[in-house]
């Protein structure tokens, strides 16, 4: 006879947080085969590539655990890596997701953080296939690979932007320090609409500001430049907000917070007349400048002073 078993009074070990994750995560159409091998295995749409990526939070860095919770580091994490496969122009399809948990709280961050993936996952179809969980001394870091299929006319990169080309963003930039850059929206649904309309020239999400992230298809388009209209350019009311703690303008903000993760989109100018005069409804677009073939950004004020425009955006490594 065996004893009457008794709650385990030991956190939760790892096959145990693993097997809690897995009862929790639902496959997709392309799954198959998710979470409890040595590998996934995903089905992708006949002909399409594979189209992959990867991104790491560090506690500290990237979010405050203490202050922002796991749930919302999850949500992040899973996020960013779905902007990333939405600025291709293509279909997420599968994520899997590498933890190291800090020893004392492992079992309750790991049920946050999945959380979060989950609630993003969900929304954008994803399946969580997989990843691997560790745990030490020091501080929470969640990297997240996302895996998808390019549609259509295929990916659409940083490299091909021509003088005169246009430019647009998704939706207004600035401040999202103030707690936006916790909770992105991937623009996935606009990237594929607008792939599937026009031969975008070039995408890109905005994570470390637009000046820096234009700067990125500039010179991977062959060293063009741009020339941005101040007025035009969408300023989110959280860079206003940023503008009176630390009295820095609010299109500096707007040109250099970053992790806003809103679309700049490159379209060719006549493509781009025919957008604005038959805007796609659910593709919210504001047109703010044209590419030239003179390098360099600058922004142009309402009384056509035009004035340079150093990017700012973040550097790890600086
Ligand atoms: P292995 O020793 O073969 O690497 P693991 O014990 O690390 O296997 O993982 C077992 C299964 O659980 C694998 O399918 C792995 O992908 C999955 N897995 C581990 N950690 C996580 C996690 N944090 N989120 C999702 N799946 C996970
Ligand atoms: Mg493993």
């Amino acid at each position: 006879m065996s004893e009457p078993s008794k709650p385990d009074p030991r956190p939760p070990g790892e096959f145990e947080l693993i097997r809690w994750i897995r009862e929790r995560t639902s496959a997709t159409p392309s799954t198959v085969l998710g979470i409890g091998d040595d590998a996934a295995v995903l089905r992708l749409s006949q002909g399409s590539d594979l189209v992959t990526t990867t991104d790491m939070l560090m506690d500290g860095r990237h979010f405050v655990l203490d202050q922002d919770g796991p749930r919302a580091v999850g949500f992040k994490a899973m996020a960013v890596n779905i902007s990333d496969i939405a600025a291709m122009a293509a279909r997420p399809v599968a994520a899997v997701a590498a933890v190291v948990l800090p020893r004392k709280s492992a079992a309750e961050v790991v049920r946050g953080l999945h959380a979060g993936m989950a609630e993003v996952a969900a929304q954008y179809g994803v399946a969580l296939v997989g990843g691997d969980t560790n745990a030490w001394d020091g501080p929470l870091v969640v990297c997240v690979t996302l895996l998808g299929e390019s549609v259509g006319r295929g990916v659409v990169t940083r490299s091909g932007a021509k003088a005169g080309d246009i430019i647009f963003v998704t939706g207004p930039l600035g401040g999202s320090l103030l707690g936006r850059h916790l909770r992105p929206t991937p623009r996935v649904a606009e990237a594929l609409a607008l792939n599937e309309a026009f031969a975008l020239h070039a995408l890109i999400d905005i994570s470390d500001g637009l000046a820096a992230d234009l700067g990125h298809i500039l010179e991977e388009s062959g060293g063009l430049g741009a020339l941005l209209e101040e007025a035009a350019i969408p300023v989110h009311s959280d860079a206003v907000a940023m503008t009176h703690q630390d009295g820095r303008p609010p299109i500096d903000h707007a040109l250099n917070d970053g992790e806003d993760f809103e679309l700049c989109v490159v379209i060719g100018p006549e493509d781009a007349s025919r957008l604005e005069a038959n805007p796609i409804p659910s593709v919210n677009l504001i047109k703010i400048g044209q590419v030239t073939s003179t390098p360099g950004l600058r922004l142009r004020d309402a009384s056509g002073q035009t004035r340079v425009v150093e990017p700012a955006g973040f550097d790890h490594l600086r």
